[in-house]
């Protein structure tokens, strides 16, 4: 099976965002990293190609940097990356996320699209559906315990109260949960072999597509500060005012 994985690099969570002043971006650090996120769809993309003699691609749209993140997901195993790195694309929306990354997906081939369900730095959770659209095939989305059939794809898509097995024909794009598999830890070899491996970069104009964005960023504020919640000092019958609360916002 020939499968697409949709991989984003973005900045360590684990360091302050920086916005540029004048668009409210982020400002994209040379080192990113691989969105935790797309560490589940690269495995499940491995685990098909193990299943199927597969090979896995990935597709990222981002300033390259030092491809920190891109070796991340190579490192796991990935055969090979494609990269869209262009200027012109810098604040780009959800659909020309969606637009570019289907163009470069259909210009390398392919049978599965895997993406996260949602970055974790964007979070609109839109880009896969927007993609099984512009690709016009299937969307399975919420996907977990992925297995391939002939021609077919199977999945367990989580709902609010369970989940449904769902089956479709290929090509298709998957959205695959957070909890869908535990991610692997790339090898010393792996991480040697990941420095090999090729990573294409290309444009919006080579793959066609008007880097048009409809989206425009009027202000962005902090995140209110969470007010201190009530003590309540226990005085032996502490337990009748925990009931009360209780009470008052319907929990019994
Ligand atoms: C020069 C440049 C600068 C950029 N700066 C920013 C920025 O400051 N902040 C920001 O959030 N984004 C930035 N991007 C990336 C792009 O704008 C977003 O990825 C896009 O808007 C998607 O939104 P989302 O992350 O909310 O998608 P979601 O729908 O939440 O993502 C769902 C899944 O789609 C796939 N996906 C989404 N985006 C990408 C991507 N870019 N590449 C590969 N797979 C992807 C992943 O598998 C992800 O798990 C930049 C891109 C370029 C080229």
């Amino acid at each position: 099976m020939n499968i697409a994985v949709c991989v984003k690099q973005i900045p360590d969570p684990a360091t302050p965002y920086e916005l540029d002043a004048e668009n409210h971006w982020v400002i994209r650090p040379n080192d990113q990293v691989l969105d935790d996120t797309d560490r589940v769809g690269v495995e499940v993309g491995l685990q098909l190609a193990e299943a199927t003699e597969g090979t896995v691609t990935l597709f990222s749209m981002s300033p390259s940097g030092s491809l920190q993140g891109i070796r991340q997901a190579l490192a796991m195993g990935a055969d090979k990356a494609v990269l869209i790195d262009d200027e012109s694309l810098k604040g780009s929306d959800a659909l020309t996320t969606a637009r570019i990354l289907s163009a470069a997906v259909k210009r390398e081939g392919y049978d599965l699209v895997i993406t996260g369900t949602e970055s974790t730095d964007g979070f609109t959770g839109v880009v896969p559906q927007m993609m099984s659209e512009i690709l016009d095939v299937p969307c399975l989305s919420f996907a977990r315990n992925v297995e391939a059939g002939d021609g077919t794809v199977t999945i367990e898509r989580q709902t609010t109260t369970g989940y449904e097995t769902v089956t479709s024909a290929l090509p298709a794009v998957l959205a695959v949960t957070a909890g869908a598999e535990e991610p692997r830890y790339p090898t010393f070899k792996g991480i040697m072999q990941a420095k090999s491996k090729p990573v294409d970069t290309t444009t919006a104009a080579e793959l066609g597509v008007d880097p048009v964005s409809s989206q425009t960023i009027t202000a962005v504020d902090p995140v209110a500060a969470r007010a201190a919640g009530d003590v309540v000092e226990d005085d032996g019958e502490a337990y009748l005012k925990i009931v009360e609360l209780l009470e008052q916002v319907k929990v019994i």
